[in-house]
């Protein structure tokens, strides 16, 4: 199929060069021009792990081009729209500027009988809203929307092998012949059985913020749970995988620790709390607040902790922070809760020297006042304490004696509870963990 892909930011870009692998002919279109110009040249514009050679595989078949300029869209039979939908500042509300400006900027192009399928995470209500913009342009165009599930780290995976697909579709002809295309341009995976719920655009919009407020509750149920365990010192981690055993409760997403962040489970629960506040449905989410406000004192604990192993004081204390993405295997440093808690512990009169395999370019442009290493021995060298808060390979790997060499003070705050607490403290450390004792 010939398909533009609109926005090739973390989801667009993957999606792009995915769908250009799987065989269609893709156009790429960004409004950033840095971006397009390092992705024509075969470059990822972030870190994703396996996008540098998907890219260069699909640039070398000829399938697979950028684009700046929204008119080149006009003779592809499908669109992706796939750019950013924020936080709107000081609001909870998502931020549709984006949305809309590359809708109705593409519906101007739209050949007869094309269809945009949006796959951007929208309050619901939106793709109604925008399905008549198409029509009022192109009466013979159609509006789908097919959120997109995919997991940063594993985007690639998840883009090519997704575990489900969900169509959100117009009634009658339209919804058939939307339905006819978002079928052919995802054959491969169809054919691998891949389940589709095929619905209409309302319950397609509320499945992804949906399957976004569960996760962010889940991880927030287990961090409101840390919070007891602290309160009488029995571990968290322990009473996870206890409770984990029960398939009907299961083990994933129930790691203890810092938190969620990134660009997508912060502020879609807030978008979905403010969207149900305008239906008047407000009360069934409430809850939702206590999530977010669950996540964020994991924040400030983990700094009061990081205080409390460097004997009630930072100020003027060297602190080496290992992590700055929101999470392993991504640059992407969107609400991230281990660069927030660096910030923090700078303000409160901390030396921070951070460090991360990946995201130090995008943590250095938004706290240009920390001092960021590339090698993580360099950061910690010195410090009076270690504070883990992204969990990633290397950091899990640490080696508790060869670290102790390194330091002046033998602290360490485990903030993603992924360390052997016994193997440190065996080696001299004081250990301190999230919701362990
Ligand atoms: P992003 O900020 O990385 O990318 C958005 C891109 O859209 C940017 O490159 C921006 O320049 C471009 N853009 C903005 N306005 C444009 C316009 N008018 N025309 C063309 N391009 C334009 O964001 P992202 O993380 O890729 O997220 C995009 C959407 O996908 C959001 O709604 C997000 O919630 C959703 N989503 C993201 C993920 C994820 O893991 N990142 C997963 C599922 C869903």
């Amino acid at each position: 199929m010939r398909i533009t892909v609109i926005g090739c930011g973390y989801l667009g870009a993957v999606h792009a060069a995915c769908m250009a692998q799987l065989g269609h002919e893709v156009l790429g279109i960004d409004v950033d021009q840095a971006k397009i110009d390092a992705l024509a040249a075969g470059q990822a514009p972030f870190y994703e792990p396996g996008l540098p050679e998907l890219l260069a595989e699909a640039s070398a078949t000829g399938r697979l081009r950028f684009s700046t300029d929204m008119a080149d869209a006009a003779d592809y039979d499908a669109h992706f729209i796939a750019v950013g939908t924020p936080q709107k500042k000081g609001e909870n509300a998502a931020d549709l500027r984006f949305v809309d400006a590359a809708v109705t900027e593409l519906a101007r192009h739209l050949k007869p009988g094309a269809v945009v399928i949006g796959k951007s995470t929208v309050p619901v209500g939106t793709a109604r809203r925008l399905a008549e913009l198409v029509k009022a342009a192109q009466p013979s165009a159609e509006l789908a929307w097919n959120p997109e599930f995919l997991r940063e780290g594993f985007a690639v995976e998840d883009t090519l092998r997704p575990d489900r697909l969900v169509y959100g579709l117009p009634t009658g002809d339209g919804g058939i012949k939307a339905k006819q295309t978002l079928d052919e341009v995802y054959t491969v995976a169809l054919g691998n059985g891949t389940p589709l719920v095929a619905t209409d655009y309302e319950t397609a919009e509320l499945v992804k913020v949906s399957a976004n407020a569960f996760l962010a509750t889940k991880i927030s149920f287990i961090n409101a749970i840390a919070e007891v365990c602290e309160a009488t010192g029995a571990d968290v981690t322990q009473l996870a995988d206890a409770i984990g055993f029960d398939t009907r409760i299961g083990r994933r997403f129930l790691n203890a620790g810092l938190g969620f962040g990134g660009g997508c489970l912060p502020k879609d629960i807030r978008a979905f709390m403010a969207r149900a506040g305008e239906l008047g449905a407000d009360q069934a989410l409430t809850f939702l607040r206590e999530v977010d406000a669950i996540n964020l004192r994991r924040r400030s604990r983990a700094v009061d902790l990081t205080r409390e192993i460097l004997d009630g004081s930072l100020a003027g204390k060297r602190v080496a922070v290992l992590g700055l993405a929101f999470k392993p295997d991504s640059d992407d440093i969107r609400d991230s809760p281990a660069l927030d808690v660096a910030g923090q512990l700078q303000m409160q009169g901390a030396e921070v020297i951070a460090t991360d395999p990946k995201a130090i370019p995008n943590a250095r442009r938004q706290y240009p006042e920390l001092t960021f290493m590339e090698s993580t021995p360099a950061a910690i060298a010195g410090a009076d304490a270690v504070v883990l808060l992204t969990e990633w390979k290397e950091y899990r790997a640490l080696d508790p004696a060869a670290t102790g060499e390194l330091v002046r003070g033998k602290a360490i705050l485990d903030g993603r509870n992924v360390l052997d607490p016994a193997a440190w403290r065996a080696a001299g450390w004081r250990y301190r963990a999230l919701g362990r004792p």
